[in-house]
């Protein structure tokens, strides 16, 4: 699972989805609305106008799909962003829900990769700082929430320079870490649907992530396959925000890093893991 930040146009985007700020009668505006318009053609608003005659149109911070006309892109998802007036602490709310529900739809679709514009932060005026932060936290807890998600990548597309600016300093950065397992380690993690690491045992105080894949192999190959005869690594995407909390600790040769995770905290540590957990290399 990735998430991009690219500076450009989402109409040129190749994505199984871009995602359109619309506005709630579903029949095109201004802004990104208007480009997504323009450039998909007559078919997108034919089917706005054919949810709209079913539904009547679209509320604040809900999704509806469409065919994205002559765009390269194969849907929009067009989602309706709050305005910046009244109720500060509920259009923060209501943002967050166009991020969610535009991934929920592409989710319910079985799409692979969705591309979002900077919502509410044109005519809408949403201070773009705040908006950026709401949009990146809010795609990192629908991974979170979603582990065996389709959509394998998130692009923001930002049009203009403020809001890449914002962007790249709050983009979450993501930390690959490994671990040597033994095959009944292997079958509870599997056992979990490959999303979480089983609680230590009373002798185990601590869990031992390595920073290193050659690392990782040799402990299975000097350790495990001895040991049982099989050897296994897997490797997992760890948010940087947890692991901040901890140091890395060198326990001898150069490549020899290692977290220290107490056991208490493993359940914590799980909650933070990026996808899902991956068995990389077998060895016998
Ligand atoms: P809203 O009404 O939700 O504020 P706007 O379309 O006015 O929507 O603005 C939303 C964001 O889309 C703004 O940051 C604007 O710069 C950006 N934008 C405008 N055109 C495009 C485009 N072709 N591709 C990507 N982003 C765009």
């Amino acid at each position: 699972m990735k998430i991009n930040l690219i500076q450009g146009d989402i109409t040129k985007i190749n994505t199984d989805a871009i995602v359109n700020a619309a506005n709630s009668s579903l029949l095109g505006g201004g802004g990104v609305d208007g480009a997504i318009h323009r450039a998909g053609g007559k078919a997108i608003l034919d089917e706005c106008v054919a949810i709209r005659n079913k539904q009547g149109g679209c509320n604040t911070g809900e999704a509806v799909i469409t065919t994205a006309g002559n765009l390269t892109a194969k849907f929009v998802l067009h989602t309706v962003g709050p305005v910046w007036n009244g109720d500060k602490e509920e259009k923060k709310k209501l943002l967050a829900n166009c991020y969610f529900n535009s991934l929920a739809l592409a989710e319910s679709k079985k799409l692979t990769s969705v591309a979002f514009p900077n919502i509410s932060t044109g005519i809408y005026h949403f201070p773009k700082d705040k908006a950026a932060a709401i949009a990146i936290n809010t795609a990192v807890d629908f991974i979170k929430a979603n582990k065996h998600t389709t959509i394998e990548e998130i692009i923001f597309v930002c049009f203009d320079e403020e809001n890449y600016n914002f962007y790249l300093n709050q983009m979450p950065v993501v930390v690959t870490l490994y671990r040597p397992v033994n095959q009944a380690e292997l079958n509870l993690i599997e056992e979990t649907g490959w999303e979480k690491f089983p609680p230590r045992l009373p002798d185990q105080p601590i869990f031992y992530p390595v920073t290193n894949e050659a690392y990782a192999n040799q402990i299975s190959k000097e350790w495990n396959v001895p040991a049982y005869g099989v050897g296994y690594v897997v490797a997992f995407d760890l948010s940087a925000n947890f692991l901040s909390k901890y140091t890395i600790e060198n326990v001898g040769g150069e490549i020899h890093n290692e977290y220290w995770i107490p056991a208490e905290e493993l359940e914590e540590m799980n909650e933070n893991i990026l996808g899902t957990i991956r068995l990389i290399n077998t060895f016998k």
